[in-house]
């Protein structure tokens, strides 16, 4: 059988501009592709999120990248523009019986975590309670007739039970990486006001667009259980994973929003050619 062709991608989210840190994820995952035979390396802008993504920033991120010299192959994926597809993949969890409605507020949530005299913690904080998973049908009807918001929850109990286990990943050059989807809980995959989750939209369009290399961060590396979960649960294919290290500042704190010294823009601005900054990312030439 032959092997399938590399493809990654570089999928930020327009919430500001690109820096080092983002330059080192787009080489890392640019060079695997383009050093591969056949290899592609995908665009996606990650922007389900309106409340912190900006028209202006995403245009600077294709502006951005192609100075540093990286090309992409195909169109690149707008994720609002697909919300249909996120709407429909949330459909086929929920007619299974694997969501729930959680009308929770953040602040009563946080009231019963600290009421609780254990409160387990998960990647992204402590872990829902559950509240919302015990209310009978009637009255998730009633309250969603009345008009009141809710999120979408993924029942995690049920979704082990409905996934064939044991899940791993393969890791490249380090082997199969078990993976523990439960210390998420019930993790959100559609907010109150997002219409999907990252978790969900991410591993929906790797998917989609064939990506058999995923390739992002160490901080991403614990969602990364629970993107496996999901992809056993709707019968999506499964990529490899290459997580790279994160780029850290003088004191050895993680590049940030912050950093606006270390924005490709200003970079750019202060004179650096796109080959010093990709040296600058980790990449020299
Ligand atoms: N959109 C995510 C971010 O900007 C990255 C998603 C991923 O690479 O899986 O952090």
């Amino acid at each position: 059988m032959p092997a399938s062709p590399v493809v990654t991608r570089f999928a930020p989210s327009p919430t500001g501009f690109l820096h080092l840190g983002h330059a080192h994820a787009a080489l890392f995952g640019w060079r695997l592709a383009r050093a591969a035979p056949g290899g592609r390396f995908l665009l996606r802008l990650e922007d389900i999120d309106p409340g912190r993504c900006r028209p202006e920033f995403a245009a600077a991120i294709l502006e951005d990248l192609a100075w540093l010299g990286l090309d992409w192959d195909g169109e690149v994926r707008v994720q609002s523009a697909h919300l249909g597809e996120y709407r429909a993949a949330l459909e086929a969890l929920a007619g299974r019986g694997l969501l729930y409605p959680c009308f929770c507020t953040r602040a009563e949530i946080a009231r019963e975590v600290a009421a609780a005299a254990h409160a387990p913690h998960g990647p992204d904080g402590p872990l829902y309670p559950g509240t919302c998973r015990h209310l009978s049908a009637a009255e998730r009807a009633a309250r969603i007739a009345r008009g009141e918001p809710y999120a979408l929850r993924l029942d995690m109990a049920r979704a082990l039970a409905a996934a064939p286990g044991p899940l791993s990943y393969a890791e490249r050059g380090a082997g199969r990486v078990r993976c523990d989807p439960a210390r998420f809980g019930d993790v959100v995959l559609a907010r109150k006001d997002v219409p999907a989750s990252y978790h969900l939209c991410v591993t929906h369009d790797d998917a989609l667009q064939g990506v058999t290399l995923v390739t992002r961060g160490e901080d991403l590396r614990p969602a990364t259980d629970l993107h496996r979960l999901l992809q056993a649960l709707m019968g999506w294919p499964e990529p490899a994973y290459a997580h790279h290290r994160l780029l850290t500042d003088a004191e050895g704190r993680r590049l940030a929003k912050r950093d606006r010294a270390a924005t490709l823009r200003a970079l750019r601005a202060a004179g650096r050619t796109p080959a010093e900054v990709r040296a600058m990312a980790g990449f020299p030439d």
